[in-house]
């Protein structure tokens, strides 16, 4: 369960930008998960709610963008789409090629909601 540990670090990097906005609270955190990481969205989910609950994050909505594989082959230079980490060409066959996007795993944004107590 690998989820949890992604939850962990993506809680570590929601609180260094939260550090530099004081009094501001999260409502959102948006997510970008590439296919090839293998990460299902319900568990990762259900991880960030239990990794928040009871904290200043809780109540915190994770939104996930799921990224398909793609790759581009090194021979004909089409792109593709990849199910697994292996690669075959469907236009002339050659296999390996490169990975052009699959392997994302990056905070995209967060959303601050407003905070609640004005400065006069
Ligand atoms: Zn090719």
């Amino acid at each position: 369960m690998h989820e949890m540990s992604i939850v962990a670090a993506l809680i570590d990097e929601v609180r260094q930008h939260t550090s530099k906005h004081p009094g501001a609270r999260v409502s959102v955190v948006r997510l970008r998960v590439g296919a090839l990481r293998q990460v299902i969205p319900e568990w990762l989910q259900f991880c960030f709610v239990t990794a928040t609950r009871d904290t200043d994050l809780a109540g915190v909505e994770l939104e996930i963008e799921p990224v398909p594989a793609r790759a581009r082959c090194r021979l004909c230079q089409r792109t593709f789409a990849v199910e697994d980490s292996w690669f075959e060409c469907p236009g002339c066959g050659a296999l390996g090629g490169e990975l052009i996007q699959g392997n994302e795993l990056e905070l995209v944004s967060l959303v601050l909601a407003e905070a609640t107590c004005a400065r006069q």
